[in-house]
């Protein structure tokens, strides 16, 4: 029985070891990213929108840099120093990952992944390399092999050591860590392809885990007449999206969260009034904030 217990706690003792220490980002990254671009940057992927099956949501932001081909700066506004650089030795197509701290002291700094590797054998970029303000690093990496979108990966991220490429790190938004100009991006909701291709907004209600709309009572007819009287337990079925001002294709700047309001409709003037105060009013769908 003794023995039983103090292996216990020798497992829980290695276990509690293993839980990661997450410091939250302290620093604002600085903007614009790129030495040359113009403020807005097109997003490939934003903060939790989805990857391949292997990865989940994204953990981080990717920044197009498609037709870019200046460096990508440092993101510290201040004199701050290299957490490492991790280049994949059995695959370099991606270009090489750098981490930015702010003190030496720090676990944690912003990561730019997908640089251009000048030179594999470089050693100036190595912890605890000073880096000064804003300086400018390399380009995006080129497509190359798998590599096929050349794009700035930004994400905050442990010091390099072990290598960060075994794991999707997403441990913070950096959407809320961004001094984007404001207005940078703006919201709406998509079209929602299976349901209705005229009348639909992007949003659309049904019956408590009805979720195909073959299967809701009635067909897809009785689903229709559904989003004008809703009533009960709904799912609701949103497809919301983000894109930076100028780049309406580009509809991946992340959204960070999804709220709704419920209001209430005057039968006799059909006007529509909030619910204030009420536990049905203002509701959070889902949440990406850090
Ligand atoms: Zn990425």
């Amino acid at each position: 029985m003794l023995n039983t217990i103090i292996t216990f706690m020798l497992i829980s003792g290695s276990l509690f070891d293993l839980i990661p220490f997450i410091d939250p980002p302290h620093w604002n990254p600085s903007w614009p990213i790129f030495k040359d671009n113009p403020q807005f940057m097109p997003v490939w992927k934003g903060y939790g929108d989805w990857c391949p099956p292997s990865q989940g949501p994204h953990g981080g932001i990717d920044f197009d840099a498609s037709v870019i081909t200046d460096s990508i700066l440092a993101p510290n506004d201040f004199g701050g120093y290299s957490g490492d650089i991790y280049i994949d030795p059995l695959n370099p197509d991606p270009g090489y990952m750098m981490c930015f701290l702010e003190s030496l002291d720090d676990d944690y700094g912003w990561g730019l992944g997908h640089l251009k590797i000048l030179d594999p054998n470089a050693e100036q970029f190595h912890y605890p390399t000073y880096i000064y303000a804003k300086r400018p690093m390399a380009p995006a990496q080129p497509p190359t092999g798998a590599h096929i979108w050349r794009h700035v990966h930004l994400s905050w991220v442990p010091k390099l050591d072990p290598d960060p490429t075994t794991n999707l790190i997403g441990l913070f938004n950096p959407f809320d860590y961004l001094q984007a100009p404001a207005g940078y991006d703006e919201t709406g909701f998509s079209h929602i392809p299976y349901v209705d291709n005229r009348s639909n907004y992007g949003m659309w209600f049904t019956l408590d885990q009805i979720e195909e709309p073959l299967n809701f009572p009635g067909g897809l007819s009785a689903l229709k007449d559904f989003q004008n009287r809703i009533y009960g337990v709904v799912d609701i079925v949103a497809r919301p999206y983000s894109h930076p001002v100028g780049s309406p294709f580009e509809t991946r700047c992340g959204v960070r969260s999804v709220s709704h309001n419920i209001l209430r409709q005057n039968p006799y003037n059909g006007s529509y009034n909030t619910i204030s105060g009420d536990i049905y009013g203002a509701r959070t769908l889902v949440s990406f904030d850090g």
